[in-house]
């Protein structure tokens, strides 16, 4: 009789934390990521490439083709460009 051989091989490396913060680099004390925007520190970087870098805003307003990454400039915006305040749920 002949036992079925696994073939599973180990998968190297493995998964990364969370956010991986490479090739970014630290240019005259601001932290720079590759699409060209530049941060005081480590945090606001990483807080970028997860909510903002390469993505698109998500926050649109209703009024125009202004767009937000986040709800406070979106509401922001709309309150100084249109005199309105912008419903949350
Ligand atoms: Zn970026
Ligand atoms: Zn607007």
């Amino acid at each position: 009789m002949r036992t079925p051989r696994s073939t599973c091989h180990d998968l190297k490396g493995g998964r990364k934390p969370s956010i991986s913060i490479h090739n970014v680099q630290l240019v005259g004390g601001r932290w720079l990521c590759p699409c060209g925007k530049n941060y005081k520190s480590k945090t606001s970087l990483s807080l970028h490439m997860r909510l903002e870098c390469g993505k698109e805003p998500q926050f649109k307003c209703d009024h125009c083709p202004y767009k937000a990454y986040q709800k406070i400039a979106l509401q922001k915006h709309t309150y100084c460009k249109h005199r309105r305040v912008v419903q949350t749920e």
